[in-house]
């Protein structure tokens, strides 16, 4: 302890010969108290109620450098005043303390005061003392993390300087482990938060302003991306930019205009790596495909190996960010685009058609859809890699070969889009490409489709509106078999209006009983015998109008409504059946039609159950006609249910085949037991050839597979004659009779048994 102690907190100036040891002046050090990274020298605080251990130490130490920085020191004379010191100054390294002052553990309590209360964790504490041998407990110094213990006598410039020297080291370590875990705290949060934003300008705002707070500053200065390409020399492009260059945000960054700006961005592209000098530092973000970033902000201090380091990581984390961002734009441009293909999607078809229909051009450009017939048979048949095989084909063939003014388009499953001038978009060019084969997977596929076009200058809706349009023709033109193509026209919006208006009138004309069964007997060939009858449904409106089912049925099947009239008529001709039986026809067949949404119903075979527990209705005589194009469909699904329906005892008729594509081994799986030979074979029996006619190809095949034969729509003696001699066992058709009521039926068969007996 020493006598000799100078007022608290008026630092004194040695003597001339010795001013390497000075006495920090507070204005000074308020002024540069900011952050570490830059401070040129390490901070000393000798602490000692002796002035004379304050000139031995800075004499010792005199101009020495540690870690290439020299030393700085600051003195106080009592561990009050330290305190007071230590509270103020940012960045003490090494704490020189005397352990006996004011109070004989005044030391020992400073340092508990250090560590506790101000929470100073990296300051350095070396304890010395003026009584060899008295020594502070151990306890302390580990408690205190207190890095070195020396007597003051044992302090010589040597162990003062190796003791200095461990306790800076320490420091710096320290303060590089607490620098990096809060700038990489603070990394972490930014790169969580700038992940968190949408839009290169968002993120590149957030760059700037993390970037700030990780030097302590406020945002500024500018990020940016050269934009290269397009004929034109590479520009920098300014994303964001804050501060003083805020204005420049959007902009092209200009040498003429911002000279030193420029060179600095420029020249962080060129060298990839981030500089710091002329007041700038600068980042690099390398981005994928070299669109890669700069940011730029001003700067005005020296930069320290820590904080380098730091932005390093920020700069890689931010890369991350923006290459994100990049993602988004790419998912964004996923939204307009078709994966399979890689060809514009629906969506950006609707915002072609929109920006056309907005356009002085609207009158030039039709639409036309493309629909690939029978794929989802090709998909079933062949599988679904090979589908996605012949989508892609497709699709390269139409972009090719077609006009390349054309948008070529993928807007659903087997449906593509050709969009552009009216006079490009030719119904008979685009068919012409699918009459080559597509060569997939070693293989020749054909297929065909159907089109359906708008002419944009007849249609006044969106878009989205001019799809639908061109679907509703597409559907047209699917519905009249081989029409190949059909344009949209006004007429067929109203006709959608009016079979809307239909839908609404076979409701509640079904609720009023307005529909009822007619049954055309079908007869054995040889013997023109009845053998049983179709039921075929008709609906004879309020105004006594009478609606075909050509025309109602596809509306049922549309609106659901379907699926209660199919069981009202299964129910209806069920209960005919019955009493015909009761009539004495029991050898009788009643076949039902069942359409395709009926019998897809997940309830259809329970239904099918309650008709015929209902009515006492023997399956064996009951059969439903399904339609060949049905029987297409999902075969796996389409064999367990043609099964169920089969353990009900129920037999199964394919109605109008020869119309679709069964091939002769999914006729096999499918447990059917007859085939109706659709009428338009009929019809054109008696115009080919012997032989060659579509229909003796089914009678052929029946007899073939074992299956029952019958032929529809016979109106003419002529073709029940060929049919016979073809070996055709049943017919159906206007010759032997129309659908008829119950009444008028059962009397035709009574007359037909008069004949018989006569
Ligand atoms: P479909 O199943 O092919 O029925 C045969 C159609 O041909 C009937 O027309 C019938 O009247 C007609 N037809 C019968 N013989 C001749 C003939 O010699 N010459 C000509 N030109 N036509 C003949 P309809 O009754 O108008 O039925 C049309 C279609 O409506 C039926 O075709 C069937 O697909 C559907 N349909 C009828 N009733 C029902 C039903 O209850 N449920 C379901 N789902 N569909 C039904
Ligand atoms: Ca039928
Ligand atoms: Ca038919």
């Amino acid at each position: 302890m020493s006598a000799q102690m100078p007022p608290t907190g008026t630092p004194t100036e040695t003597s001339d010969d010795r001013d390497d040891l000075f006495f920090i002046d507070e204005a000074e050090a308020a002024a540069s108290g900011d952050a570490t990274a830059q401070r040129a020298s390490w901070r000393i605080l000798v602490v000692d109620d002796d002035a004379d251990v304050h000139s031995t130490t800075t004499f010792a130490l005199k101009n020495v450098e540690m870690q290439g920085r020299p030393l700085e020191f600051l003195h106080a004379y009592s561990a009050q005043e330290a305190r007071t010191l230590l509270e103020r100054e940012p960045d003490i390294a090494v704490l020189l303390l005397d352990v006996v002052m004011e109070r004989p553990d005044a030391g020992l309590q400073l340092v508990r005061q250090i560590r506790e209360e101000l929470g100073m964790i990296e300051l350095r504490i070396i304890l010395r003392t003026g009584q060899p041998g008295y020594a502070p407990e151990l306890d302390a110094i580990r408690g205190y993390d207190i890095n070195d213990y020396r007597t003051k006598s044992e302090l010589t410039r040597t162990k003062l300087y190796t003791a200095v020297a461990a306790a800076v080291r320490s420091y710096q370590q320290l303060r590089a482990l607490d620098a990096s875990r809060a700038g990489l705290e603070q990394i972490v949060t930014a790169g969580a938060q700038l992940m968190a934003l949408h839009g290169v300008r968002d993120v590149a705002q957030g760059v700037l302003l993390q970037a700030a707070t990780l030097l302590g500053q406020q945002a500024a200065g500018v990020l940016c991306v050269r934009e290269s390409g397009q004929g034109r020399p590479d520009v920098l492009h300014v994303v964001a930019a804050a501060g003083a260059h805020a204005f420049l945000e959007g902009r092209e960054l200009s040498p003429q205009r911002d000279p030193l700006l420029a060179a600095v961005a420029g020249r962080t592209l060129a060298a990839r790596a981030g500089l710091a000098a002329d007041g700038w530092l600068s980042l690099h973000f390398p981005g994928k495909a070299g669109r890669d970033f700069a940011a730029c902000i001003p700067f005005e201090r020296g930069i320290g190996d820590i904080e380098r380091r730091l932005l390093d990581v920020f700069a890689s984390v931010v890369a991350v960010g923006l290459d994100n961002v990049e993602l988004v734009t790419h998912l964004n441009q996923a939204a307009f685009r078709d994966q399979l293909t890689g060809l514009p999607n629906r969506t950006r078809v609707v915002e072609l058609l929109d920006a056309l229909l907005a356009g002085p051009q609207r009158g030039a450009a039709t639409l036309a859809l493309v629909d690939l017939d029978h794929f989802a048979e090709t998909n079933d048949a062949l599988g679904h890699h090979f589908g996605d095989l012949l989508l892609v084909a497709v699709g390269k063939r139409l972009k090719s070969q077609l006009d390349p003014t054309l948008d070529v388009a993928r807007i659903g499953g087997d449906i593509f889009c050709v969009l552009g001038d009216a006079g490009a978009v030719q119904p008979a060019a685009i068919q012409a490409l699918f009459r080559v084969p597509f060569h997939i997977d070693g293989q020749d596929v054909q297929v065909s489709a159907t089109l359906g076009l708008v002419r944009l200058v007849e249609h006044d809706g969106s878009g989205a509106d001019a799809l639908k349009d061109a679907d509703i023709a597409l559907k047209r033109a699917k519905s009249q078999q081989r029409a190949g193509h059909f344009y949209f026209s006004r007429s067929m919006g109203v006709e959608i209006r009016e079979r809307v208006r239909m839908m609404h009138a076979l409701r509640s004309g079904f609720q009023r009983g307005e529909l009822f069964l007619a049954y055309q007997p079908q007869v054995e060939l040889a013997s023109n015998r009845a053998f049983g009858a179709e039921a075929l449904l008709r609906w004879r409106t309020e105004d006594g109008r009478l609606i075909g089912p050509d025309r109602f049925i596809p509306i049922a099947e549309y609106s659901g409504l379907i699926v209660d009239i199919g069981e009202w008529v299964l129910r209806q001709a069920l209960a005919e059946l019955v009493r015909l039986r009761a009539s004495g026809h029991r050898a009788f067949t009643m076949s039902v039609n069942v359409s395709q949404v009926q019998f897809r119903h997940p309830q259809f075979v329970d239904m099918l159950r309650r008709a015929l527990e209902l009515t006492g209705a023997p399956p064996e005589f009951v059969e439903l006609e399904i339609t060949e194009s049905m029987a297409m469909e999902e075969p796996s699904l389409l064999v367990e249910k043609l099964a169920q329906v089969k353990r009900t005892g129920v037999s199964i008729a394919i109605d109008d085949f020869g119309t679709g594509f069964s091939s002769l081994s999914h006729l096999q799986r499918l447990q059917v037991d007859r085939l109706k030979i659709d009428r338009t074979f009929v019809t054109e029996i008696t115009g080919s050839a012997r032989g060659s006619s579509i229909a003796e190809m089914v009678i052929q095949l029946g007899r073939n597979l074992g299956l029952s034969v019958i032929a529809e729509g016979v109106e003419d003696e002529r073709q029940a004659h060929i049919l016979r001699s073809l070996g055709c066992p049943l017919a159906q058709g206007f010759l032997f009779a129309r659908p008829l009521s119950p009444e008028a039926l059962l009397e035709w068969l009574g007359n037909q048994a008069l004949i018989e007996a006569a």
